[in-house]
């Protein structure tokens, strides 16, 4: 044997230890595929498991995580030798919460002239307060200069704690009625620009407001030639479009021009009922927000006929909601989390509970079918392999007491465990 062959031996023998060090890391060692400490088996044993999909929960499944995505789920599974086992057997697990309607940058303290960094240093922390209270996904409806859009970008890179987030940045709105101003064409092209607009700067869904805030009225202030062309515009970079509507008159309209959601729906009569089935629109009806804002009127500052509207709110909405259920129209949670009511969102469940769905069924609106509106359904919203590791445990049990889902106390996203109060290694 020449030096030289010695020398490669030496070499190959040498690349051999570290290669083996590299799969020792990994279980799949045994394959001889050399992969990285990051891609290490996860095992979740849940004591219950809600997958967002079946009805019930199931018992003692397991959960196998690779990376950031599960790898499979099922009845006591088989636990590889190298996994790193997360106990949850004595909790409740869900697929991560997701919260089709929220405000991140909104908040309480009042700063005359506030800057945007400002605003982007309270939106940081409203998104890991809503990530912590279990919320791994949103969709954020409306939002000033960016900040969403950088918030977004910032949590996706991992330099700032915060669920996943499909943004609107600012919302199309007019402060007059539909009937006033130029002449149509040149509306619908302004529209069609400002939608445009939105996609560039960064967009994931268009937010529209049909109908003013809560003490508008019937009052539309886009018609519904003008909503399709947002809808139709929107299309074209494959985002959907989610409407702000209160008022009955602009409830159907946004729905007759295709939009996905319909947001608040506070005074859908019958035939928005009818029309909402028909188009498979999804209500997002934010049943607690109006509770939100009358238990801490000395924070808001509202005149006096906007919280009149609402009390009517408050009072009207349930009604509403129970009708739209009964009749089947498919609902999604949204809270609307506007100041002070992040890393709360969960209470939306309650009043969702409250005002008649089931447990259940208030679970899959914050799951599976606001997955299915963000269409997102491919990633996240079940426990199912190829998906996000996005899931959270509650000691209790969610489908006897919805109230379980206001104290979440594991988060995992992206198979990265962000919260764990139950004492599971
Ligand atoms: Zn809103």
């Amino acid at each position: 044997m020449s030096n030289y062959q010695r020398a490669a031996i030496a070499l190959l023998f040498l690349l051999g230890s570290i290669f083996s060090l590299v799969v020792d890391t990994g279980s799949q060692a045994k394959t001889g595929t050399p992969i990285s400490a990051s891609t290490q088996t996860t095992a979740i044993r849940c004591g219950r498991l809600i997958d967002g999909k079946s009805p019930g929960a199931i018992s003692n499944a397991v959960i196998l995580i690779g990376g950031d995505r599960i790898t499979a789920v099922g009845p006591d599974l088989e636990i590889p030798r190298a996994a790193r086992v997360i106990d949850l057997s004595h909790a409740t697990v869900l697929p991560g919460l997701i919260d089709a309607h929220t405000h991140l940058t909104y908040h309480c303290d009042a700063w005359p002239n506030e800057s945007t960094a400002v605003t982007a240093i309270y939106a940081a922390e409203n998104a890991r307060r809503t990530l912590e209270a279990g919320f791994t996904t949103v969709r954020n409806l409306g939002a000033d200069a960016g900040v969403d859009f950088a918030l977004r970008d910032a949590i996706n890179r991992g330099t700032s704690p915060g669920p996943r987030i499909v943004a609107s940045g600012v919302p199309l709105i007019r402060s007059s009625s539909a009937a006033a101003g130029t002449h149509m064409s040149a509306r619908i092209a302004a529209l069609r620009q400002a939608v445009r607009k939105n996609i560039a700067a960064g967009a994931n869904v268009i937010k529209i407001f049909v109908t003013a805030g809560a003490g508008g009225g019937n009052a539309i202030l886009f018609t519904e030639e003008e909503i399709r062309a947002v809808v139709e515009e929107a299309s074209k970079a494959n985002l959907k479009v989610a409407a702000h509507a209160h008022g009955t008159e602009g409830i159907k309209a946004a729905v007759r021009a295709g939009v996905a959601s319909v947001e608040h729906c506070s005074y859908l009569d019958d035939e928005a009922i009818k029309l909402m089935i028909a188009h498979h629109t999804a209500m997002v009806p934010t049943l607690y927000l109006p509770n939100h804002y009358l238990a801490r009127r000395d924070k808001f500052d509202f005149d006096h006929s906007r919280w009149r509207a609402l009390v009517d709110l408050r009072n009207q909405t349930p009604r509403n909601f129970l009708k739209a259920l009964a009749a089947g129209v498919w609902i999604v949670m949204g809270s609307d989390a506007v100041a002070g009511l992040h890393g709360e969102n969960a209470k939306e469940l309650e009043w969702m509970v409250k005002s008649g769905m089931t447990s259940e069924q208030a679970i899959h609106a914050a799951t599976v079918d606001a997955a299915q509106l963000l269409g997102w359904q491919d990633r996240v919203g079940t426990i199912d392999p190829g998906k996000f590791a996005d899931l959270i445990a509650v000691a209790g049990d969610p489908l006897s007491d919805i109230g379980e889902l206001q104290r979440v106390a594991f988060v995992m996203k992206g198979g990265v465990m962000i919260k764990n109060e139950l004492g599971a290694k």
